[in-house]
């Protein structure tokens, strides 16, 4: 179902140009970006290098969002995909088990699985009751694009007032063209009223690269922006009859906010497990893909809710990461581990010390209630839904 509405994200990460990569998709215009900068709230700068791995490209991909997505629905049309431009309104119930959805204007669709790919927002798992919006991890993000020569990404750690961090970070990323896509993401937990932070700050933020000289004065175009729901925690991914992906599920990766690249190996993982367990099966199948494939989640989920909680920490632990000797020690650990590449890297002094930070904070978070949730909701079994709500708000 697409009711093609604007859809957020430029930037691909290396899982996900190595899936486009096995899958033989290639994106026209598509800019390959490797190293990329970390601002620090000092204004000092960290390069972390770009590192090979086993199973993910060694570079990134920058790509305006509506043609990627273009692409990709082309060619699920050519490969016998059927489109249907109608909004889900509902689920529809054989016993207990979802056997199909309701579609604006009335029509309906059954179907052995529901796969719900609608986003953060998902309808399909808050009617199915996958989702305790209230435990979840919920940010907002904002970006736009303007005319700015950029040579590699820079992440931006901003203070608006001087050891005040914005619970978030900002970024100025190359596009495909000779532009620059800026913008901005803000951490909340589970307060989503406080979203309305990022809008309110964005332009001085932009002020903020104009002063760095990241970025020239310059109007800004295509302002959009959306609802990012990280860590898993909170969605139960898989239900009868229903398989949640991508950010319906809740995959963006915690710490930095991305999750294209799992969006398409979650969608991936989940035509496998129907495939490959039939209907009533797929559900534990898809889960025990999804135990191995969030262990990030699962271990930085805790940090993300510490970050937002303690700014100041991230502004001292920031600042000293990215003094000049420390930083050449730490950089390219900081780099995988940030980006969730840590397992896979090829060998080497960067891989040890993120595999080793990963040890330490997956035994430091342990007895967070994070980990209790996962521990008690998230298992490979057949999952049990939360109270099931029978109509869309
Ligand atoms: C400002 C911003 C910048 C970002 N930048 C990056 C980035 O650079 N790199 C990165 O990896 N990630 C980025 N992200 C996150 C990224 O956009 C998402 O992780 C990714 O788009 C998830 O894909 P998805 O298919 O799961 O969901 P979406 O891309 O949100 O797609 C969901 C689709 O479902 C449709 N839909 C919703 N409700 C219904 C309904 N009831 N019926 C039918 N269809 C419905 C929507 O119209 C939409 O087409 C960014 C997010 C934001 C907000």
């Amino acid at each position: 179902m697409f009711p093609r509405e604007k859809a957020c994200g430029d930037l691909v990460g290396p899982r996900g140009v190595h899936l486009l990569n096995e899958l033989g998709v290639s994106i026209p215009g598509a800019r390959p970006l490797g190293d990329m900068i970390v601002v620090a709230p000092n204004n000092q700068r960290v390069l972390l290098p770009a590192l090979p791995g086993s199973n993910y490209a060694d570079h990134a991909m920058a790509v305006t969002r509506e043609v990627f997505d273009a692409c990709l629905f082309d060619m699920a049309i050519a490969a016998g995909a059927h489109a249907v431009h109608k909004r889900v309104t509902g689920l529809l119930y054989e016993q207990d088990v979802v056997d199909g959805v309701q579609l604006s204007g009335g029509a309906a669709i059954r179907g052995d699985v529901v796969v719900g790919a609608d986003g953060a927002t998902s309808s399909v798992a808050q009617q199915a009751g996958l989702v305790d919006s209230a435990k979840a991890l919920w940010g907002f993000a904002l970006r736009g694009y303007l005319d700015a020569e950029v040579d590699l990404p820079h992440i931006v750690l901003w203070e608006p007032r001087p050891w005040r961090l914005f619970p978030g970070y900002g970024w100025v990323f190359p596009t495909s063209g000779n532009g620059a896509n800026v913008g901005l993401g803000l951490a909340f937990g589970n307060d989503r009223g406080a979203s309305r932070r990022a809008g309110e700050q964005l332009d001085d933020f932009l002020a903020h690269l104009t002063r760095q000289g990241l970025v020239p004065r310059s109007d800004v175009r295509s302002r959009t922006g959306g609802w990012l729901k990280m860590g898993v925690l909170g969605t139960v991914p898989a239900g009868r009859g229903v398989l949640l992906v991508g950010d319906a599920a809740g995959l963006i990766n915690p710490l930095q906010g991305e999750g294209i690249a799992q969006a398409m190996a979650s969608g991936c993982a989940a035509a496998n497990a129907i495939l490959a367990a039939g209907p009533r099966d797929a559900s534990r199948h898809y889960l025990t893909y999804l135990d191995n494939a969030v262990r990030h989640h699962r271990a930085n989920a805790p940090v993300h809710a510490g970050m937002v909680k303690h700014p100041l920490a991230v502004s001292v632990t920031s600042r000293v990461l990215s003094v000049p000797g420390i930083d050449r020690v730490v950089a390219g650990a900081w780099g995988l581990y940030w980006n969730d590449l840590a397992t896979d890297a090829l060998p080497s002094r960067h891989r040890r010390l993120a595999m080793a930070s990963t040890r330490a904070i997956s035994a430091a978070v342990r007895r967070s209630a994070a980990a209790n949730w996962f521990a008690t909701q998230f298992t490979p079994a057949e999952p049990t839904p939360f109270a099931a709500q029978r109509s869309l708000s």
